[in-house]
């Protein structure tokens, strides 16, 4: 029977934040100690994505390898009562020479925005989506037309924590998945320093766990293919395709949800109380993607990556 190994027990595991800020933008501390608070949460990797510089330091610091990337800027100049919006795309490994600062009107120029990026870039992460859209007047469909860029932050804990409030972009990926096009979902802090009064929460939010050697090359490579999941706490241990059956293990849970374009999602929950490890489920005829989603006691969320059939 034909089988497909997405996360795999036997393998190990790099927990990385794909977005950070430092002070050589708007974060509050230098490398060298954004370096430190991941290292002792033990993480293996960070992404340094300042503001519209590219990162050109030393890409590893004892255990902590940095994938070096910046946070590009692309300025909505569509309606002057937005004055300041913008959507901002991470990016990595440069490819060509920087770009001059970019701006648009409406999603068929923020289109071109995407492409001339992919030009320069291996790697295009749409930040932020739900901040974005919405401070820059991104409608749901407007995010659905895009194309080209790699991957979606299902997950902005910045987003979450000091900005829209809303825990997750699910609706507008479960949009765009609607409309039959790929995603590759993550999850990261946009580390910037404290926010107001918060004592330990402005990191540690929400990271990726991919399934790599700890180099830039090899990191790179396995989150190109969806070699990753994304994560705000729980783990997933194991997920895999036997025939035309899901199975999934993960780290005890409230709650396993397989979605898919079709009514009915299979939604377990725990009804005595005793968290849960496993799920299954059986893919259906017109299933054109699903996807899985596992929800602890505390909320905390893993999301896989969309299973495109
Ligand atoms: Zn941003
Ligand atoms: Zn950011």
């Amino acid at each position: 029977m034909q089988e497909q190994v997405f996360i795999d027990k036997a393998k190990q595991y790099l927990k990385g934040n794909l977005h950070t800020h430092t002070n050589l933008s708007d974060g509050k501390y230098p490398v060298s100690e954004v370096l430190k608070i991941y290292s002792e949460n033990k993480y293996d990797f960070i992404g340094i994505t300042d503001h519209d510089l590219f990162y050109e330091g030393e890409n590893t610091s004892g255990e902590m390898l940095i994938i070096a990337g910046q946070e590009v800027t692309c300025d909505y100049i569509g309606d002057p009562e937005c004055k300041g919006a913008y959507v901002h795309f991470s990016c990595f490994q440069k490819k060509a020479v920087p770009i001059a600062p970019m701006t648009y009107k409406n999603a068929e120029e923020l289109q071109k925005c995407i492409e001339e990026l992919k030009k320069n870039y291996r790697l295009v992460q749409f930040n932020h989506p739900l901040f974005s859209s919405m401070f820059a007047k991104l409608s749901e469909n407007d995010v659905v037309s895009l194309n080209d860029y790699d991957l979606l932050e299902i997950y902005n804990h910045k987003d979450f924590r000091n900005e829209t409030g809303i825990s997750s972009a699910e609706v507008l990926v479960r949009c765009v998945l609607n409309a039959r096009k790929k995603l590759l979902l993550t999850a990261g802090d946009d580390f910037h320093g404290p926010y107001k009064k918060a004592k330990n929460d402005y990191f540690g939010g929400g990271y990726i766990m991919v399934n790599a050697e700890k180099n830039e090359e090899s990191i790179l490579a396995a989150i190109e293919n969806g070699d990753f999941y994304s994560t705000t706490g729980p783990r997933i241990i194991d997920y895999r395709r036997i025939g035309n059956r899901l199975e999934i293990t993960t780290s005890p849970v409230k709650n396993i949800i397989f979605y898919s374009n079709v009514r009915r999602c299979k939604n377990i929950l725990s009804d005595d109380g005793e968290d849960i490890t496993f799920g299954e489920y059986e893919i259906r005829d017109a299933d054109y993607y699903v996807w899985v989603k596992i929800v602890d006691t505390d909320g905390k969320t893993a999301w896989t990556q969309p299973l495109y059939l």
